[in-house]
């Protein structure tokens, strides 16, 4: 049975996995932060609410990966309650297939990407937000905070409570995951920077706990430091020319990690967004070796190659 634990003023946090957050807007009314990871959680939520006579009236969702949002639809249905989130968020919860769909290169996603923790069940946001809004006539701050998700927001409450989904995780949870998901590493490293200049008295983090300010900086750079770590191996990993199932290999043999078709694909996205910053950053670069798409070091011409390719251009017949 999940309970309700204060955290500050009226902001509370369920004992859900991951965290679900619960600002009570009046004694008799409460707003959620995420909702869960699918309808047995939301049946749990119900049930609490009821036994503590509460009206759920709007969700707020940080992102909208399924173990954040997958409460929504059986939580929407039996009360009719508001949904917010980022437009992205928004389009991608409303139509799942999409985000399973960026798992599996574009295409249709394999049966094996189709459970119920990578593809929620659909729900519709009733309002979208990219900044600042008012629920149920309470104010919500919102801080952008992507890379782990395009339209990743961490949500404030009117008790300087931040919740920030998984712009952060745990220490534990580092620990186990050393790799941690995210799209876009360079992003999710300035996200770190924008929660750490947050007013905050708390800080919620979805995989990871309850924060008080003075914890929130140490766990920031220890969450900066795993990206950076993840980053050099995975460039490590690709100094000769190698493709991404062949790299997502190498790499899970590094972190002694083994694992089934949906971990290996959430792995193998986050490998590829570590890529795009090492080729940014011009330590990795993309190429064809015949019908092979591969990543390795750039290739430099050799100044007398390169003199001779300025030489070979064909002149104009004087
Ligand atoms: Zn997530």
């Amino acid at each position: 049975m999940i309970r309700s634990k204060r955290v500050r003023g009226s902001t509370y946090v369920l004992t859900t996995k991951p965290t679900v957050g619960l600002f009570l807007t009046t004694e008799a009314e409460g707003v959620l932060i995420d909702s869960g990871g699918g309808d047995a959680t939301a049946g749990e939520i119900l049930e609490l609410l009821t036994r503590e006579g509460i009206t759920l009236r709007g969700i707020v969702n940080t992102h909208s990966h399924a173990d954040h949002c997958g409460g929504n639809a059986a939580l929407q249905a039996a009360t009719g309650c508001a949904i917010v989130a980022s437009p992205i968020a928004a389009a991608w919860m409303e139509y799942p297939l999409l985000l399973a769909m960026t798992l599996s290169g574009g295409g249709h996603p394999p049966a094996a990407l189709q459970g119920r923790q990578l593809l929620p069940r659909p729900s519709r946001a009733s309002a979208v937000v990219s900044g600042d809004f008012d629920l149920a006539g309470y104010h919500f701050s919102v801080l952008p905070t992507p890379g782990h998700l395009p339209g990743h927001l961490a949500i404030g409450t009117e008790d300087e409570v931040l919740f920030c989904g998984d712009a952060a995780f745990g220490e534990s949870t580092l620990r186990r995951h050393r790799l941690m998901l995210m799209s876009e590493p360079e992003r999710f490293v300035e996200s770190l920077d924008a929660l750490a200049s947050a007013p905050a008295a708390a800080l919620v983090l979805g995989h990871g706990g309850v924060l008080s300010s003075s914890a929130v900086h140490p766990l920031l750079e220890q969450n900066r430091q795993a990206v950076l770590a993840a980053s050099a191996l995975i460039a490590r990993c690709a100094t000769h020319p190698i493709d991404l199932e062949e790299l997502t290999a190498l790499v899970l043999k590094e972190l002694q990690v083994r694992c089934g078709i949906g971990q290996y694909a959430l792995f193998r996205a986050t490998i590829s967004g570590h890529l795009r910053w090492l080729e940014e950053q011009g330590i990795i670069a993309f190429s064809m070796v015949g019908t092979r798409l591969v990543v390795g070091p750039p290739m430099r011409a050799a100044p007398a190659a390169a003199a001779s390719a300025r030489t070979s251009v064909p002149q104009p017949p004087s």
